[in-house]
């Protein structure tokens, strides 16, 4: 089957739900990967911040191999050791007090929505149960967390919608004025990733956190795609220097296979009660192992390695002259660029660099543990077409 055949038998077959952009993986090592035809690819993408140790990293193949050898599920009727282990070192870096397992950023969002109402309904009943996120928000494609998504291009086709969720400015004053007596959450993206890589104002955050405090609102901090290193910090509260009440996060924690993780703190540690909430295959163990291989490789000195890599690539791209700003933290970089970001990303990879755009910015998310002659490569091809 060459290239042409399996893109036929992709649009054949495949609900056409994405525009894929014209090129296979196939196979690959670290950052670099390959079509089945031999064509090479520098990756500034991982799968959209997914495989956060690149392609082919040994102790994560050799983790992952292990569970395989032993069990690939068990069902969350009985008890796993990857999970549980899992589990504590999560909770030990994160500060958080328990988690759920479940399989992608949605999931652990939707977990997040319905453990806020909960907490909130055991403690003042019923009617507390909205729920304020921001203008501009990505939280995952269910029903509950499209709805929780703030752009209105999102809420077309699917009526009715879940009730209960209003957008914000993304401003401490913004958030303010959404909340209101039946408000029992607001859920945060610190760092908007999917629509366009735009930070929070740090006061603003500080700020919205202590309000939340104040009125046992709970502070929900969608760390889908910022967490697990992706910013230079475990997660990027800690950069902001909050504390939410629950995090959630998924895509690059299990190093490229399904995981998603709702971190309960203090307050919300016992919220969720037997059969109140549960998943399938939720915490799988061949995930949970691949995740702790992961995760227990994201310590102080990598941390710095990808802040020094960061600081690396945006001097750089900050001197490109076809880049008009650079936005984001670490390693979640976006571009706004003179070209439209969809023609730039299609003329990267027929020059061998896959990037990833968001709105109208291009958008770079590259294995923690990219190399420096990959960088520079990826840097190259990049300047070169952004200054056409
Ligand atoms: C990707 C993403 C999601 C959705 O994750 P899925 O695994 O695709 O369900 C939710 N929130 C944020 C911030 C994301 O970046």
């Amino acid at each position: 089957m060459d290239f042409q055949e399996l893109k036929e038998k992709d649009k054949s077959y495949i609900a056409a739900t994405y525009s894929r952009f014209a090129a296979e993986i196939y196979e690959g090592k670290g950052a670099t990967l390959r079509a089945e035809d031999g064509k090479e690819y520098i990756d500034f993408g991982s799968g959209i911040g997914v495989n956060a140790f690149g392609v082919n990293d040994e102790a994560w193949k050799a983790a992952v191999k292990a569970q395989l050898d032993k069990v690939q599920h068990a069902s969350n009727l009985y008890y796993t050791r990857p999970q549980a282990e899992l589990a504590e070192l999560l909770c030990r870096k994160s500060g958080a007090a328990r988690v759920f397992f479940s399989n992608s950023g949605a999931e652990a969002n939707e977990c997040a929505i319905k453990a806020a109402r909960k907490y909130s309904f055991d403690k003042y009943g019923e009617g507390r149960f909205h729920i304020v996120t921001l203008k501009n928000s990505f939280h995952g494609r269910t029903m509950a967390t499209l709805s929780a998504t703030g752009q209105d291009a999102l809420h077309r086709y699917f009526m009715p919608f879940v009730e209960g969720f209003s957008y914000a400015d993304p401003t401490f004053a913004g958030v303010k004025k959404e909340c209101g007596e039946g408000t029992c959450a607001v859920m945060l993206e610190l760092i908007q990733g999917e629509s366009g890589v735009n930070a929070l104002d740090e006061k603003e955050v500080q700020k919205i956190a202590a309000f939340c405090k104040e009125r046992d609102i709970l502070l929900i901090v969608d760390e889908v795609q910022t967490g697990n290193g992706r910013t230079g910090y475990l997660y990027a509260y800690q950069y902001y220097g909050i504390v939410p009440d629950i995090a959630t996060t998924a895509k690059g924690l299990a190093g490229g296979l399904p995981l998603g993780a709702t971190m309960f703190f203090a307050k919300t540690a016992d919220t969720l009660t037997a059969g109140s909430h549960g998943s399938t295959f939720g915490g799988n163990p061949v995930s949970c192992a691949g995740a702790l291989s992961v995760l227990s490789r994201i310590d102080k000195d990598l941390l710095l390695e990808v802040q020094g890599k960061a600081a690396y690539l945006r001097t750089h791209l900050a001197r490109m002259r076809g880049v008009l700003s650079v936005s984001g933290l670490g390693l979640m970089i976006g571009l706004e660029i003179k070209k439209d970001a969809r023609e730039a990303a299609e003329k990267c990879l027929e020059r061998g660099l896959m990037v990833l755009t968001a709105k109208n910015k291009i958008r770079l998310l590259p294995p923690l543990t990219i190399g420096k002659g990959e960088m520079d490569a990826g840097l190259k091809i990049l300047d070169e077409v952004l200054s056409e």
